[in-house]
């Protein structure tokens, strides 16, 4: 089959790869979307490598390389002799997180018997780890890793994923122990959202749709074709091209500072910012990757302001009784209902893997990208 390889930082190639094989718990799928995500833009540059040998030691490219593609859905073409609930020509979207109830281990390890399976002992992540990824013709997925996503545009199936992301990594926040929460007598009165890209969109949709907050919602970017979106779902937009964030933060909240911070850019300076962004015991959820280029001693500044740190987590998480994955269930409820609306994010269609190199070496830096999707349906 063919499939987009990335063979070594920034060289990313369209050629023949050899067939997955199908074991008896997994389906093989025709893919038929996926969606390109700023963590494949850190793989392909070289930013991030989450392919670790058994000594925690990043494992080159050029030794091992990857085929990307986390967010994707497909339909199934044949099932392995232990599947009874999937037959082909079923549509799904994939949880790209491998478990124990992927693996068929008897005894579930401690993270996925809790509800935490996104940490599981024997985790490994289709796309990012190693395991290959969805920019391909096919891939083999257990099948508890399958959701149907009959009479859904698969495009938008593939887009399931990341809201995921934001849904738990939401849930994290509020099971966290915080001053400031979104009931009780420290209400969160304001909310900054640094970055305006799919994640940040997503949070304020969130925000708005699903917990219903009405109070200040910032969001910064500098994009003005992002600065719509905020417009359109009920953000307050800063265009840091244009005001200083920290300015901006003080005009807007009248002084009170930032109550609940979501770090959704990965720019290393709104850690330099952060003292004067937000409120002593303020929650700042940690959602962005990369901040290269500031030196960690920036931290001595926010931590006399006592945040309560909260780190991202992925879509996966919890099981259903089926073992399918429980966050990707409602997370697929969000968006068939539109309560998050991913279509007006993509700007970018694909209709083959040969145009994928190009969305890599070139339309992810275009002012008018905001989210690519390959669509091979
Ligand atoms: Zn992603
Ligand atoms: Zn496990």
């Amino acid at each position: 089959m063919k499939a987009a390889v990335l063979e070594d930082v920034e060289k990313l190639v369209v050629r023949e790869v050899p067939d997955p094989t199908l074991a008896p718990n997994e389906v093989m799928l025709r893919v038929k979307a996926v969606g390109v995500c700023g963590t494949d833009l850190h793989i392909y540059k070289g930013h991030g490598n989450y392919n670790l040998d058994g000594r925690g030691r990043q494992i080159p490219f050029a030794e091992q390389p990857q085929i990307l593609g986390h967010e994707f859905s497909g339909e199934v073409v044949e099932v392995g002799k232990e599947v009874n609930d999937l037959k082909p020509g079923d549509r799904v979207l994939c949880d790209q997180g491998i478990n124990c109830v992927s693996r068929r281990r008897q005894d579930l390890c401690k993270y996925c018997a809790t509800g935490d399976s996104h940490q599981c002992e024997f985790y490994g992540e289709h796309g990012i780890t190693g395991l290959q990824g969805a920019l391909a013709e096919y891939i083999a997925m257990p099948a508890p890793n399958c959701l149907r996503a009959d009479g859904m545009p698969m495009d938008l199936a593939a887009l399931v994923e990341p809201v995921g992301c934001v849904l738990h990594s939401s849930e994290r926040v509020q099971q966290a122990s915080t001053r400031y929460t979104f009931d009780g007598d420290n209400r969160i009165r304001n909310i900054l959202i640094c970055g305006a890209g799919p994640a940040g969109i997503y949070f304020l949709q969130y925000l708005r749709n699903v917990l219903h907050f009405d109070g200040l919602i910032l969001v910064s970017d500098l994009r003005e074709i992002n600065l719509d979106l905020v417009r359109k779902f009920g953000g307050t937009p800063v265009n840091v091209a244009q005001q200083d964030l920290r300015e901006a933060v003080q005009e807007l909240t009248n002084g009170e500072k930032i109550h609940y911070l979501i770090e959704a850019c990965g720019n290393s300076i709104i850690f330099e910012q952060m003292p004067s962004l937000i409120r002593k015991q303020a929650t700042v959820l940690l959602y962005g990757h990369g901040h290269q280029g500031r030196d960690i001693s920036v931290l001595g500044n926010i931590l006399f302001l006592e945040p309560a740190f909260v780190a991202a987590v992925g879509a996966s998480g919890g099981f259903d009784p089926d073992g399918r994955p429980a966050t990707y269930r409602r997370a697929r409820e969000l968006v068939s209902t539109e309560a998050i609306q991913v279509a007006p994010l993509v700007t970018h269609r694909y209709k083959s893997l040969e145009e994928i190199p190009r969305a890599f070496a070139q339309d992810f830096h275009r002012k008018d990208y905001i989210k690519g999707v390959l669509c091979l349906d």
